[in-house]
């Protein structure tokens, strides 16, 4: 009998603890987690800060001098400050996406019409900066997805495509299909990813080149938005350095949604 209860009492506390375990663990990881998010955040927001306030103080200093004369203080002030408006935008993204919010509402569309809208914006910006866009579309590829959140993606990626690119790379777009699958790729010729930041880049608030990546205005946080995107929609993303130099990005996404997200209760349910 007393063997038989230290064995139940054995036997409980171990359940308990794998109990406590599986529930305790997940927890503390996703509080350390949105800790981590929290301080990189404020860490990213206090340099742009930083930025708009010298230059503020530089521009108080001298207030008899002409504004049209004072364009080295305002000129980096009025960046910072669109950097930091693109990053609280982007962060109010990924903390709903941490919420577990999903994609509104999933469609069948020709994601050649994607890239059409695509092209009549990108087409323009790469001739500005003397650069070539390349968009060559073949055959029809159908999928289920959310349209306005795949032109979100995209941009992000030619974005890219084009701030890590010098005057005349070429950016290219294309749209193939496999036997289940939309294929998107953009690819470029400019700087290109180390390889052993592949798998990084997806990373929020990572960056190769902090310098080089501030005064062109980016976030570090484009790709892990493109990436919370992909996987709403059941696929996958990479990056891949090209052989020729340069980046390409892929985007691969199921034809047919089979996550069933961001359908309305009534289609959930059935
Ligand atoms: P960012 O706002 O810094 O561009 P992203 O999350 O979009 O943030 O990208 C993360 C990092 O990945 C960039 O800082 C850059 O180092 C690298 N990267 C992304 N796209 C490209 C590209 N097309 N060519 C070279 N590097 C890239």
């Amino acid at each position: 009998l007393v063997n038989g209860s230290i064995l139940i009492i054995f036997a409980s506390i171990m359940i308990s603890y794998v109990l406590a375990n599986r529930t305790i663990k997940p927890m503390k990881e996703s509080i350390e987690k949105e800790r981590a998010f929290l301080q990189d955040a404020s860490h990213e927001l206090r340099t742009p800060i930083a930025v708009i306030q010298s230059r503020l103080e530089g521009l108080l200093r001298n207030p008899e001098e002409k504004i049209i004369d004072r364009y080295e203080y305002i000129e980096p002030a009025l960046r910072e400050s669109r950097r930091i408006s693109r990053m609280v935008s982007n962060l109010m993204i990924l903390t709903r996406a941490d919420a577990g919010a999903t994609l509104d509402k999933m469609e069948k569309f020709d994601l050649r019409k994607l890239g059409d809208d695509i092209a009549i914006i990108y087409g323009e910006f790469a001739a500005i900066q003397n650069k070539k866009f390349v968009y060559t579309p073949k055959e029809e590829v159908i999928i289920e997805g959310n349209y306005e959140n795949l032109h979100q993606l995209l941009i992000i990626l030619m974005d890219n495509a084009l701030k890590y690119t010098k005057d005349e790379g070429i950016i290219e777009l294309s749209i193939t299909s496999s036997k289940d699958k939309g294929i998107i790729r953009v690819l470029d010729n400019g700087v290109g990813i180390k390889e052993e930041n592949l798998d990084k880049v997806f990373t929020r608030f990572f960056r190769e080149d902090k310098a080089r990546n501030r005064n062109n205005g980016g976030t570090g946080l484009g790709l892990s938005i493109a990436k919370w995107i992909t996987d709403c929609h059941g696929g996958t993303i990479r990056a891949e350095r090209r052989k020729e130099g340069g980046t390409m990005i892929e985007v691969q996404l199921p034809k047919e949604n089979k996550l069933k997200i961001g359908k309305n209760s009534s289609e959930k349910e059935s």
